[in-house]
């Protein structure tokens, strides 16, 4: 079986091997188990299911979210000979019943279908009467509601599954899958966990880098001024940020298009079509962009802003280097990039994912303050059991001596335990500055008003992150954050604990020139 598909690797797409990971998989799918695949952005995931619907008898079908992507998926399926269709809302009746017609008469190796079409019964009957060897589940963490993006009609595929007398295997696929959301998925699909695939999370021509405290805008201008010919995305966090950065590029006259959803889909459909040609160097967009776009010589990724969690920014940035050339993910970081993104979680739709949202968010700021190693964070994030050190990031290279600061973190803590651990770190820092500001003139009767008078409120804040991010602290989200101490930050207290940091600079801590 697995010669053929080496035989359908090499005659249809022309690649001589397979990539880490995808052997594994598909031998796997290829003998009948249920599979789970998580694998980065880039990664070849498509290749997992395509090649052992060419294997089987019958038709596959690729359940899809990205409705507006399935008509290229199908195209470059068809372009490589491949008999391929989607059948979705862009379709009249008349159109879909050709295809169905055309899968019924074997003619169709891959059906994509958006999800929502599970929920019809007549679809469903039709599907029934098909010969489905395996259905392939792409982005699966839309199944499982601690993922960022959980779609309620995913839930239907259980129901789907009961629809033939022999039941279809079943590869389900995602990049963004925490040890939480693959324990869901496979729950919920009855998946065993053995025959869960992570691989190859590590993207070894990626270099990350957080910087804090930059002025956004000269950063950029720089940027651009030295990576004049490169390919690159800017993300950032609102529509706003997008349209007043995009108005300042274009002033510098750098070929750059924008995209956002309040922009009609014509609009967006050219700047995304200038941005794959190469006819605009870059582009500036919310997260709205990029889902599925496969444009490979993207030098770099920028983060203007902190994104809302680690699930999202590795997606993003993992848009960068996809032909495996060196490239580098940049994330500005301000600690009111944490604000913006409280204020768009409380926005939410759903007001019982905010505590997890926030949740996540932390791991996200966590991130942007940790000193370990980035990428080792990422993968230790996915759950990847892996130690190793990048060597590249900008963590690893940071070239700022370390310096002990046991004792300052020992203030801190007791300010944190003699505060009741009921306050969030913006009072807790006053607090320790000994500010002058009203709010916290009823804890000057504590030992520790003013004990860190040395550090300004803003340093302080940045410290307690820092403790944060070691886990020395940590925070019950909500609404009001509260910090309180861990049993690390225990042994820190009690002396059994030491705790180094890097020397801060300046910048660090001064106010953003936030759009
Ligand atoms: P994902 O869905 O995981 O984001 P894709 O399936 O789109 O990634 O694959 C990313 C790129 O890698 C595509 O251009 C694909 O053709 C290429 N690719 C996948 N598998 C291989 C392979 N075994 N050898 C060479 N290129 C591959």
């Amino acid at each position: 079986m697995l010669r053929q598909a080496q035989k359908i690797l090499k005659d249809y797409f022309g690649y001589d091997s397979f990539r880490k990971g995808q052997h594994e998989v598909i031998q796997n799918v290829l003998n009948g188990q249920d599979t789970l695949c998580v694998m980065p952005t880039g990664g070849g995931k498509s290749l997992c299911y395509q090649v052992p619907a060419l294997a089987l008898d019958g038709t596959t079908i690729v359940i899809s979210p990205l409705i507006s992507l399935m008509k290229d998926q199908v195209d470059l399926l068809r372009a490589n000979g491949i008999q391929a269709a989607f059948i979705n809302s862009s379709l009249t009746p008349s159109e879909i019943d050709e295809t169905m017609m055309n899968v019924r008469n074997g003619e169709v190796k891959l059906l994509y279908i958006a999800p929502e079409r599970l929920e019809m019964d007549s679809f469903c009957m039709a599907l029934s009467q098909l010969n489905v060897p395996l259905i392939a589940i792409d982005e699966a963490h839309c199944i499982s509601q601690w993922g960022h993006d959980f779609r309620p009609s995913y839930r239907a595929i259980s129901k789907v599954l009961k629809l033939w007398n022999t039941k279809p295997t079943i590869i389900a696929l995602t990049a963004t899958a925490t040890p939480t959301v693959s324990e869901d998925i496979c729950q919920v699909l009855h998946i065993e966990s053995e025959d869960t695939f992570i691989t190859g999370f590590a993207r070894d021509n990626l270099t990350f880098k957080v910087l804090v405290g930059e002025n956004r805008e000269k950063f950029i201008k720089n940027y651009l001024e030295n990576n004049k010919n490169e390919s690159g995305i800017i993300y950032a966090a609102t529509r706003k940020a997008v349209d007043s950065l995009y108005e300042l590029l274009l002033k510098f006259g750098i070929s750059v298009a924008k995209y956002h959803a309040g922009m009609s889909e014509a609009e967006r459909n050219d700047e995304q079509n200038r941005f794959l040609a190469d006819q605009a160097q870059l582009m500036i967009a919310t997260n709205a962009f990029g889902m599925g776009i496969n444009k490979t010589n993207v030098r770099y990724v920028i983060h203007y802003q902190m994104p809302r969690n680690m699930e999202s920014y590795y997606q993003e940035a993992g848009r960068a280097g996809r032909d495996g050339l060196p490239s580098e993910c940049i994330l500005l970081y301000s600690p009111s990039d944490e604000q913006t993104q409280r204020f768009l979680i409380d926005q939410s739709r759903d007001p019982s994912r905010i505590p997890l949202e926030l949740e996540k968010l932390q791991r996200m700021v966590d991130y942007c303050h940790t000193e370990m190693c980035l990428q080792l964070y990422i993968l230790q994030y996915f759950g990847e059991e892996v130690e190793v050190t990048c060597e590249r990031c900008g963590n690893c290279c940071d070239e700022r001596p370390s310096v002990e600061v046991t004792e300052d973190a020992q203030r801190v803590l007791s300010c944190v335990v003699r505060m009741g651990q009921k306050f969030g770190k913006t009072i807790t820092s006053q607090v320790l500055a000994g500010s002058k500001n009203k709010k916290v003139e009823g804890f000057r009767h504590l030992s520790t008003f003013g004990i860190l008078k040395k550090m300004s409120a803003k340093e302080i804040a940045n410290f307690i992150e820092f403790l944060i991010a070691e886990r020395i602290l940590l925070v019950h989200p909500g609404q009001f954050p509260t910090i309180y101490v861990s049993e690390d930050g225990k042994d820190v207290l009690l002396g059994k604990r030491k705790v180094s940091r890097r020397v801060q600079t300046v910048k660090a801590v001064v106010k953003q020139d936030d759009p």
